[in-house]
């Protein structure tokens, strides 16, 4: 029997004694641990009536045995769908009545309430709790630790994940066995990944960036990880000189980089730092490099695609891009509205197409097929372009572009201008309805500590250096910008709190 994603661990596990993972509570699972207790979480499943196809949703703290929930419902045939462990119950009714899980798997404090909230779906709520314990662990306990994997192809699906809901309401990405599979494979061999790595897990597991690039890749790679339930920025430094690589969203460099212990001393057994999931600015790039002597690698992925871009491991890193597209992955950028092939250095629609792309929106064909071009290429929905030396820019989201006066304005561009000011800690320029200019450019600056810059000097620096019809018609100072818990900045926050400003 075959069973696509395992067969693909299994082929490169390393010896049983190997260790996969050791927690913050220094519990630790070798690979060998991980395949009988993955095997008994499978026989779980099973005498739970999961059926190959059925969805598994599996929303709990970040645990080893969490994770061995995501291998077992691989290998038990079933659809891993993990969910935010933010999401509140009138949320999780949204993707409940969406995914229509056979299996909930919740934390005990919340099971009596989501039972109630599933009580006429049939769907079975059984728990499993930060520490690992809970009705589902009760009964695996008692299950054979071998398991027959359940036969599954390619194409089949190993995973519903829902996008972040950044731009709007979340939807569900239908990820098969081969999307995983071949982006696992394809990151192992670019980044050089190889059994004797250690990496730094502090990632939520419910996310496409610690759930399959930083796990797959470390199973993929029968490398271990120190698997951090919380990212602490003081334990993370700690945490270092036993580690090789470390996966993260710029935040976490932003947050490094406060600790006085970051230096080149406490990261000398480290080869690889791995940025990803929204921007990082220029300006981490390089005060990272200054600090401890590496230049951060970033790459670009998103839940529908996994990853589809990279930074080299070899040559040149360059701050403010996200390197080359990665082998078997085609991109183009694209005209917005006719779908044509632009020039390159021409910013337009960043379209992908490879064996990483998902195969469509769970239960939303229509969303599909305008998601998609008839080449079978995938709208991302980010604007961005090539340079000559072939590396790509994110420019920003297309929701996200301001017309103004009839012009397009790409917010980037007066961020990275505003960005580069003394006393400017961060900035996100929006556009807000104009009764003359249909939006008014509109930034939102987070100054550096102590400074005291004014709206004036904003404006007065930048009048030089950009065209006229890009400036900002406000400059709103705030304390901090609203960010979700991948650390994206939500613009359609900003957007609204501001929407009566020029009314
Ligand atoms: P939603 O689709 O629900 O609005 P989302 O797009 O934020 O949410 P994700 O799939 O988690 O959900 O995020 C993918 C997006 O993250 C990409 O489309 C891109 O905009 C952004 N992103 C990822 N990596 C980078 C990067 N290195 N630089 C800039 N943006 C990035
Ligand atoms: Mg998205």
């Amino acid at each position: 029997m075959s069973n696509h994603l395992f067969d693909a661990f299994r082929s490169r596990m390393p010896a049983p004694e190997r260790l996969l993972l050791e927690a913050d509570d220094r519990r630790s699972l070798t690979y060998g641990d991980m395949l009988a207790r993955s095997a008994q979480l499978a026989h779980a499943l099973l005498q739970l009536d999961v059926e190959p196809g059925d969805r598994v949703a599996v929303q709990v703290e970040k645990s080893p045995e969490a994770l061995l929930l995501y291998l077992a419902c691989v290998r038990a045939g079933a659809v891993f769908l993990p969910l935010n462990t933010a999401y509140t119950l009138t949320e999780l009714g949204y993707f409940f009545g969406d995914a229509e899980p056979r299996v909930i798997v919740c934390d005990p404090a919340k099971a009596a309430d989501i039972g109630r909230l599933v009580e006429t779906s049939g769907a079975i709520v059984v728990t499993l709790d930060r520490n690992g314990r809970g009705s589902l662990a009760d009964q695996a306990s008692r299950q054979s630790s071998n398991f027959h994997d359940v036969e599954r192809g390619a194409d089949d699906l190993a995973a519903i994940l829902y996008t972040s809901g950044t731009t709007g309401r979340s939807k569900g990405a239908m990820l098969s066995h081969e999307n995983l599979a071949s982006n696992a494979r394809v990151l192992v061999d670019q980044w050089r990944f190889t059994s004797d790595d250690v990496l730094v897990h502090a990632l939520p597991i419910f996310h496409t960036h610690g759930l399959f690039v930083a796990t797959n890749v470390t199973l993929m790679a029968g490398a271990s990880m120190l698997f951090e339930q919380k990212f602490d920025p003081a334990r993370i430094v700690s945490l270092l000189p036993r580690a090789t690589t470390l996966m993260g969203v710029p935040t976490f460099y932003v947050r490094l980089l406060q600790q006085d212990g970051l230096n080149h001393e406490s990261t000398k057994t480290i080869r690889l730092f791995i940025s990803g999931s929204a921007p990082l600015l220029a300006e981490t790039h390089n005060a990272w490099r200054e600090r401890t002597g590496h230049a951060i690698l970033e790459r670009y992925g998103m839940t529908e695609t996994n990853m589809n871009t990279s930074n080299p491991y070899e040559g040149e890193r360059r701050a403010g891009t996200v390197g080359f597209p990665l082998p078997g992955v085609s991109l183009r950028i694209a005209d917005p509205d006719g779908g044509g092939t632009l020039a390159q250095g021409e910013i337009g629609m960043i379209e992908v197409k490879g064996p990483n792309v998902f195969g469509g929106y769970w239960r939303m064909p229509e969303k599909t097929r305008a998601e998609f071009r008839g080449d079978g290429f995938f709208i991302t929905g980010d604007l961005g372009m090539i340079d000559a030396d072939g590396y790509v820019h994110i420019v920003g989201r297309g929701k996200d572009l301001i017309i103004s006066g009839g012009y397009n304005i790409y917010p980037k561009e007066l961020e990275s201008e505003i960005d580069a000011l003394d006393g400017v800690s961060e900035s996100a320029v929006i556009g807000v309805t104009h009764p003359d200019f249909g939006e008014g450019v509109t930034a939102v600056v987070v100054r550096s500590p102590a400074s005291t810059i004014t709206a004036a000097e904003i404006l007065g620096a930048i009048t030089e250096r950009v065209a006229k019809y890009k400036h900002p018609k406000r400059v709103i100072f705030v304390d901090e910008l609203p960010r979700n818990t991948m650390g994206k900045v939500q613009k359609n926050l900003l957007r609204d709190a501001y929407k009566d400003l020029y009314a």
